[in-house]
């Protein structure tokens, strides 16, 4: 066999320092905008049963058709690495009973999709999301588009765009089904032959279709909206009113639309042009989600962690910014001072300071040669005579300075 065993899988990452640096600023800023939304925490497993999502986001999206890691376990049961954080949260927040109006959680974690890896495309790649469980209501949908908002501003991200759409009510679909056929029909030789069967299978997703041919007949047809209730427009341009209230810009975009089934209403993706052609940082929507014999609405949004580290370094902001304060570093001459300097270390910690230091009686050069590899700014040096003084010598790495101090000082210095 030709692969190496001991590589990660295609299209999955290890994430390890320094970029972990700045995935901990993500997780962290992220979890204290959410505190302020009110939104709580949940994880949900990674692997849940295969039917979850086939019945939840739809069985001819392409996400279920084509993109999903499916396996037998043991048992022979059929089961799915999570696609996306949607269908199981809904799962967990119905599963509390009738309590699930007015349910608020967010989710961080790895999503899996069997996807061609490319710049910008991953088999695991990692969602922050959110959803707010409860019956359609234009403000609700505002709220958290502002919260996303909110969220992206508070980890230093420019220049993103906000994309809105509608695609109506459920009681909508129909007409918008047809509506969109009658338009496209007289031309849909002009279409490519996937193009073609989707045109059968899920129309509306032509709208947002990359090839060209489509796109030259999709310019052509009438906004969706056209075909939908006076309801349905009016709840959009709520949303649109409330959001200019709230001095978050957006832009309608009426040939948005979203690649599960289970959206109603209010759908929108967040794009950044620092991101070239995988430029989407985040999709959201309102949502009708079945299980079971139960309906769930809801409205949340998924943002792609990669796409939103992607997006921040071509803005100049980099993991190393975000990197932890380097230790103090303790060197010690001889075997005495290395045992007496264990203690100090330990003292040192437990006193919340970040310090480290050779544990074995190396050469002193060595040992400022590890100091000065782990960045540390402050070197505590002690050997024999130190010891029997009782004193430390502080050496200050930025500019070579050195001074010696009694522990109270020593404490006080750090
Ligand atoms: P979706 O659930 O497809 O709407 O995706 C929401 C967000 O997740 C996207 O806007 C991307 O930022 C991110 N995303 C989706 N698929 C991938 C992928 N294969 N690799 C990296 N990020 C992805």
């Amino acid at each position: 066999m030709a692969t190496n065993a001991f590589q990660p899988i295609q299209g999955m990452s290890d994430i390890a320092p320094p970029d972990i640096y700045i995935w901990r600023m993500i997780e962290e800023r992220a979890r204290e905008v959410f505190a302020r939304y009110r939104f709580d925490e949940i994880r949900t497993p990674a692997l849940e049963k295969n039917e979850l999502f086939t019945h939840s986001l739809g069985d001819t999206t392409d996400v279920v058709t084509k993109e999903m890691y499916t396996l037998e376990d043991r048992g022979g049961r059929k089961l799915s690495l999570r696609p996306e954080g949607t269908a199981g949260a809904i799962r967990y927040v119905a599963s509390g009973g009738e309590e699930t109006a007015g349910a608020r959680v967010f989710y961080m974690g790895p999503m899996f999709r069997c996807e061609r890896p490319q710049a910008g495309r991953k088999r695991q790649f990692h969602q922050i999301g959110v959803e707010a469980v409860g019956a359609p209501n234009p403000l609700a949908d505002a709220e958290v588009i502002a919260l996303q908002v909110h969220l992206l501003a508070a980890w230093g991200l420019k220049g993103a765009k906000v994309r809105l759409n509608t695609i109506g009510m459920p009681e909508d679909r129909t007409a918008v089904l047809e509506g969109l056929r009658e338009a496209i029909r007289p031309r849909l030789s002009e279409l490519p032959e996937e193009a073609q069967q989707r045109f059968e299978t899920n129309v509306l997703r032509l709208l947002d279709s990359k090839d060209e041919a489509v796109q030259k007949v999709i310019a052509d047809i009438p906004p969706v909206i056209e075909f939908m209730s006076a309801e349905s427009r009016a709840y959009l341009n709520t949303v649109i009113e409330t959001l200019k209230k709230l001095e978050i810009d957006v832009t309608v975009d009426a040939r948005l639309v979203r690649g599960l089934d289970y959206y109603v209403h209010t759908v929108w993706e967040v794009v950044h042009g620092g991101l070239g052609a995988q430029n989407a940082l985040a999709g959201g929507g309102r949502y009708r989600i079945h299980l079971d014999k139960r309906a769930v609405d809801g409205v949340g949004f998924a943002i792609g962690v990669e796409r939103v580290i992607a997006a921040l370094e071509a803005g100049g902001i980099t993991a190393a910014q975000f990197a932890p304060i380097p230790p103090v570093f303790i060197v010690s001459l001889g075997d005495a001072a290395l045992s007496e300097n264990l203690m100090l270390l330990q003292m040192l910690r437990q006193r919340g300071v970040a310090c480290e230091m050779e544990l074995s009686a190396r050469k002193v050069q060595a040992q400022m040669r590890r100091a000065d590899k782990t960045g540390a700014q402050t070197v505590i040096i002690r050997g024999d005579t130190e010891l029997e003084k009782g004193t430390f010598v502080v050496k200050n790495m930025a500019d070579g300075s050195q001074r010696e101090v009694e522990l109270p000082e020593l404490i006080k210095l750090l």
